[in-house]
């Protein structure tokens, strides 16, 4: 058979809802035609989602801590125990922050920090239950799989007790943090100190197991080789497979500034925008894909909702963690309605669990509320740093 009658007959079936191989799914990345591997997402996408809808969510990245013993090479957030520019955030700083965010519409908050040497699962069901007494509201999507294993370590319990401990606290999902590549030799090359991706899929899997679900995540673009990038994929969909708790794909790009890594390598918006087409494909049993407008820009996130993505993210009220290293896209609640219908979609608001809070079917459904704006206090923006105060606009500026 013919190289591109192969690769037709591939992006026919996946397009038709038919599992990929791995083999196939590498073929379609480094050899498909970008047109018709956009259309075979897209025809996914519109068979799962023949609404036409494309959701976003309101929610805040809450920073507890940047102290952390990982010192992962692509991190521009951390610093090590004793820097002079490690901070902590106490709870009431959290609730605080917690509270704007509920104040601008937030359903969300996502939870996240460094491995600080004292954090044992104490401290995270201090945090969560605090966060969930003050805001039962608010869904707490937070941590990824390092942070639990870190948790469990610092406490001297196990994983399982450390999952069913933050659950009772208030947990209700897990994000994909800490995935970046998960296959060894990549992983190895960027965070030697990390777990093994196969050991983050182990907590994933726990979790999933003892009833919390979560995102998957993908960092490209640190010399990781193509087949790494499917590798990553396939890693992910066995355990879907397993348990089905994986309820998002989010793949993101790396960001250059203020790390070790130094932005020796990157990945094009064009490598991008593939592995999100391979990936609506290969991830049959993964209902959501999002796109990443914070790294690869509002273009590429907008071109993403051509190649089979549903979900445009979060408008981020605060973000610290990947502005650090120099991404510098900002959106708010207009804009993002806007990006979402101008590519010829319906614009949703979502909640945690991708349920509709509210469709905006015509323009004259949007809502209008010029506070929900992105905000950084990234050390890559003028006057930022990561202990940096960040207070919301709640005074409405109309
Ligand atoms: S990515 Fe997370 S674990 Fe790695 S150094 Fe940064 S804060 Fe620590």
């Amino acid at each position: 058979m013919k190289a591109s009658a192969e690769i037709d007959d591939i992006l026919q079936r996946g397009a038709g809802g038919g599992r990929i191989t791995s083999e196939e799914a590498l073929l379609l990345y480094t050899d498909a035609p970008f047109h018709a591997l956009g259309e075979a997402a897209d025809a996914v996408r519109r068979r799962r989602y023949p609404d036409g809808i494309v959701t976003y969510l309101i929610d805040r990245n809450i920073n507890y801590t940047n102290v952390c013993v990982t010192a992962c090479k692509f991190c521009a957030f951390y610093r090590a125990p004793k820097h002079a520019e490690g901070w902590t955030h106490p709870t009431e700083e959290i609730l605080r922050r917690c509270g704007e965010a509920v104040a601008l519409g937030a359903t969300q908050v996502m939870l996240q920090g460094g491995h600080h040497p004292d954090y044992g699962v104490e401290y995270y069901e201090e945090l969560f239950s605090a966060v969930k007494a003050a805001y039962p509201q608010l869904a707490i999507h937070s941590i990824g799989p390092s942070e639990i294993l870190h948790m469990a370590k610092v406490s001297g319990v196990s994983i399982e007790d450390a999952i069913v401990r933050i659950k009772a606290a208030g947990l209700d999902s897990i994000a994909g943090a800490g995935a970046e590549m998960l296959p060894d030799r990549p992983r190895k090359a960027i965070a030697p100190l990390k777990e093994s991706g196969a050991r983050w899929l182990d907590v994933m899997e726990a979790a999933h197991r003892l009833g919390i679900q979560s995102t998957a995540t993908m960092m490209m673009g640190t010399g990781e080789t193509n087949a790494e990038r499917i590798e990553h994929l396939a890693m992910i969909r066995d355990v879907q497979d397993r348990t089905g708790g994986f309820r998002a794909f989010i793949p993101w790009t790396y960001q250059p500034e203020n790390n070790h890594l130094k932005g020796r390598t990157q990945a094009s918006t064009v490598e991008y925008l593939r592995l999100i087409a391979v990936a609506r494909i290969f991830f049959h049993n993964v209902a959501h894909l999002q796109a990443s407008w914070l790294t690869t820009g509002k273009e590429a996130g907008q071109l993403s909702l051509h190649m089979g993505v549903d979900d445009l993210g979060s408008i981020m009220l605060e973000e610290n963690v990947i502005s650090s290293a120099g991404a510098r896209h900002r959106s708010n609640l207009h804009e993002l309605i806007w990006m979402i219908r101008s590519a010829g979609r319906i614009p949703a608001q979502r909640d945690t669990l991708y349920r509709h809070l509210a469709v905006h079917r015509t323009p004259e459904e949007d809502p209008r509320d010029d506070r929900v704006v992105s905000h950084f206090s990234s050390i890559a923006l003028p006057g930022g740093g990561a202990g940096t105060r960040i207070e919301l606009p709640l005074v409405d500026s109309k």
